[in-house]
C-alpha cells in the first residue's frame, strides 16, 4: 500500500515537472523583444505601437493598417496621405473629405448636368470664381 502511494507522488510530480518545464523565473525577462521570457517562454508583453506607425515597438509585428476616420486622406496613426480625392458617387464632391471636385457642366446641351444629373441651364452665368480644390 505504501509503495502504491509514493508511486502515485512520483507520477504526479512527474507530470508536474512536465507541465510546468521545471523552471520557474523570479522575474521574466524579455531580452529578444518577442514578448516572451528568454528562459521560461510564457508570454510577459503584448504587442504595443506607441509611435503610431502600425508595428509592434517591440517585436516589429504589424499591429495595424491605416485608416482615416476623420475623413481627411491622411491616416489617423501614421499621418501617411491615402490616395486622392475621387467622386464615384458623381455630386461633385469627393467621397472622403466632400470636397467640391468639380462644377456642373452640361455637354450635350439636355440642360441636365453630365454628372450629377441635376437641371442645369446654359443661359444661367456661372460665377468664374475658381473653386480651390483641397
Ligand atoms: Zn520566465
Ligand atoms: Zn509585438
Ligand atoms: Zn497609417
Ligand atoms: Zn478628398
Ligand atoms: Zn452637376
Amino acid at each position: 500500500m505504501k509503495k502504491i502511494l509514493l508511486c502515485l507522488i512520483c507520477i504526479s510530480s512527474l507530470i508536474c515537472l512536465f507541465a510546468c518545464g521545471g523552471h520557474e523565473c523570479k522575474e521574466c525577462v524579455d531580452g529578444n523583444g518577442d514578448h516572451k521570457c528568454d528562459s521560461c517562454t510564457k508570454t510577459v508583453s503584448t504587442c504595443a505601437d506607441t509611435d503610431n506607425n502600425h508595428v509592434c515597438d517591440l517585436c516589429k509585428a504589424t499591429v495595424s493598417s491605416c485608416k482615416t476616420e476623420d475623413g481627411d486622406h491622411i491616416c489617423d496613426l501614421c499621418k501617411k496621405v491615402m490616395g486622392e480625392c475621387a467622386d464615384t458617387n458623381n455630386d461633385h464632391k469627393c467621397d472622403t473629405c466632400s470636397a467640391k471636385l468639380s462644377k456642373c457642366a452640361d455637354t450635350n446641351k439636355d440642360e441636365i448636368c453630365d454628372v450629377c444629373g441635376e437641371p442645369y441651364s446654359t443661359k444661367v452665368v456661372l460665377p468664374t470664381i475658381p473653386i480651390p480644390l483641397g
